[in-house]
């Protein structure tokens, strides 16, 4: 896989995903992800992003103002 903002090579690891909502910070660790080696873009592919989403949307009815949670288990 290639970076498609500088071309670099893009390697399969897990990030941490920070979301900034209205009311609430959402933070999810360990997300399956291709970051590039360099200048660090992540992308993630259409599943986890979808699965992210839902986590999110969860979170949000849970009206706590920091969430954080692990990707493998949420
Ligand atoms: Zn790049």
């Amino acid at each position: 896989m290639t970076c498609c903002y500088c071309g670099g090579d893009m390697a399969e690891t897990t990030t941490t995903y920070f979301e900034q909502l209205e009311n609430m910070i959402v933070i999810i660790k360990n997300v399956p992800c291709h970051k590039c080696g360099q200048c660090g873009e992540v992308v993630y592919n259409a599943l986890v992003a979808e699965r992210l989403e839902q986590i999110t949307e969860q979170l949000q009815k849970s009206l706590t103002e920091i969430a954080v949670v692990n990707y493998s288990v949420a």
